[in-house]
């Protein structure tokens, strides 16, 4: 495509039906092979599209008049949904969002994988029966108006700081005392940051809800350690919100839209809050990656835990283990869980979780799992039962390399992200195993992330 002249060019009118959808969330059509990507579009409508942009191997248009639309559209309940970008599919019905995740996976799994999708059988996505307010952690940007706190998100494409009250995926008690917080501050005097002078004080406020055990976490991120009128800001967020079991101070005194610096201190209450996902209770410190949907987080490791096909006698690694999360899930089915982990922080956590839920038969070491797991294995630690759940780029290479010197006999892989999930798959294909099936789990409702579990087998 890339020598040959765009088959399109700015100001023309095409007629297209929509095929697919980009990250996000505009529609594709295609003009002789040449994808158009329009904002409001969904698959298989049919519009008359206006090319408002030429790059060199795709177009963008806007719709003139949309003749045909998909069953499915529907009306974006939330008024900032066109201002925000957190959400990419609120105009698609909730049944139209589960199918058009399933379909996705299976074409990349094919497409990008390679797989035999004969062989495969991708199940339908697993959805939740009310897909709002599912969010247990809100993190907003802080700024300035009349002398008051606004508090919300960055406007699309640009770093101006629009207000927000309510956010329809949160938990409506995340963004009460965000507000309220908001409030008190600037009641208090407390100056936001700005990112053009890189003065002021209040950067981001992030707060963090266990939806089962009631206890909320606060945490400011600040350009400075110190903290004006601390104790009486904390006296009124703590009287009006009594669940507040937490409250920290994270410092980030650098010129980065990075949200957090290095430095964390707890400046009320405990260091952790606490909550459950099935049986097993966590310790969650300020920095730890927590699913942000507990429900859905349930039913995925319910999947991983069917999966993994444990009867008590087999040792098991869990590489990308977080928290321990999965691992403790796994322990209570297995003889024996290790799990790996880069973050040193969460390892403190994985080990603290393991203690709090006397599941004595998980250990947890730090470090990559590219080196860990191979150092486990000269040791003569091999698993009968694997799993991964790496970050959005997937395994590295030199895992999945000792996987197939190891040979468990199953492989379970939790993926966030299908595209690294398909090629992942297609190296452990070559190498001997079978994917047999794969669930779709749709953690992050009205958007287009979805997550996987995968089992394959060794043949
Ligand atoms: N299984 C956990 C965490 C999954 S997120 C849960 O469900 O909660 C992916 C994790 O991989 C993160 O905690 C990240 O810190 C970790 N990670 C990233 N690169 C890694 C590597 N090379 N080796 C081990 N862990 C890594």
């Amino acid at each position: 495509m890339t020598n040959r002249q765009a088959p399109v060019q700015k100001n023309d009118i095409y007629d297209v039906t929509f095929e697919d959808l980009t990250h996000e969330g505009s529609g594709v059509a295609k003009v002789e092979g040449f994808p158009i990507f329009v904002p409001n579009a969904l698959p298989d409508e049919k519009a008359k599209v206006k090319v408002v942009k030429v790059k060199k191997g795709f177009a963008f248009g806007k719709i003139e008049d949309l003749y045909l639309k998909s069953p499915e559209r529907t009306a974006a309940p939330c008024p900032i949904y066109k201002e925000c970008g957190g959400c990419q599919l609120q105009h698609l019905s909730y049944k139209g969002q589960l199918d058009f995740k399933r379909k996705q996976v299976e074409n990349v799994l094919a497409r990008i994988g390679k797989l035999n999708m004969d062989d495969v059988t991708v199940h339908p996505t697993l959805g939740m029966d009310n897909p709002w307010n599912y969010r247990n952690k809100s993190q907003v940007p802080v700024g300035e108006r009349e002398g008051g706190l606004i508090a919300g998100f960055y406007q699309q494409r640009t770093h101006e700081i629009i207000n927000m009250e309510r956010c329809l995926i949160q938990q409506a008690e995340n963004d009460a005392i965000v507000q309220a917080i908001k409030d008190i501050c600037s009641r208090h005097g407390i100056r936001a940051y700005s990112e053009e002078t890189h003065k002021g004080w209040l950067r981001h406020i992030m707060v963090r809800y266990g939806v089962v055990s009631g206890e909320m976490m606060v945490v400011f991120v600040t350009r400075t350690p110190d903290f004006a009128n601390k104790e009486a800001i904390i006296s009124e967020i703590t009287t009006q919100f009594p669940s507040v079991k937490s409250i920290v101070q994270n410092i980030n005194t650098k010129r980065t839209n990075v949200i957090f610096g290095d430095e964390t201190k707890v400046l009320w209450g405990e260091e952790y809050i606490y909550d459950s996902i099935g049986d097993i209770q966590f310790a969650i410190s300020a920095r730890s990656f927590y699913q942000v949907n507990p429900e859905q987080t349930k039913v995925l490791y319910d999947k991983a835990l069917e999966y993994a096909q444990l009867t008590g006698e087999e040792t098991v690694i869990d590489a990308y283990c977080g928290i321990g999360t999965i691992s403790l899930f796994l322990a209570q089915k297995a003889k024996k869980v290790y799990g790996v982990e880069i973050v040193p922080e969460a390892i403190e956590d994985a080990k603290r979780n393991a203690a709090l839920n006397g599941l004595d038969n998980a250990e947890f070491e730090v470090g990559p799992a590219e080196e860990v797991i191979p150092n486990w294995y000269k040791q003569g630690i091999k698993a009968d039962t694997l799993v991964v759940d790496p970050p959005r780029k997937g395994c590295d290479e030199g895992l999945l390399r000792t996987i197939l010197e190891m040979k468990p006999k199953r492989v379970v892989y939790v993926s966030c992200n299908p595209g690294t999930l398909a090629r992942d798959l297609q190296v452990l294909e070559q190498g001997g195993y079978q994917t047999v099936e794969v669930q779709p789990v749709d953690m992050f409702p009205h958007t287009m992330h979805i997550e996987n579990v995968a089992l394959l087998t060794l043949i």
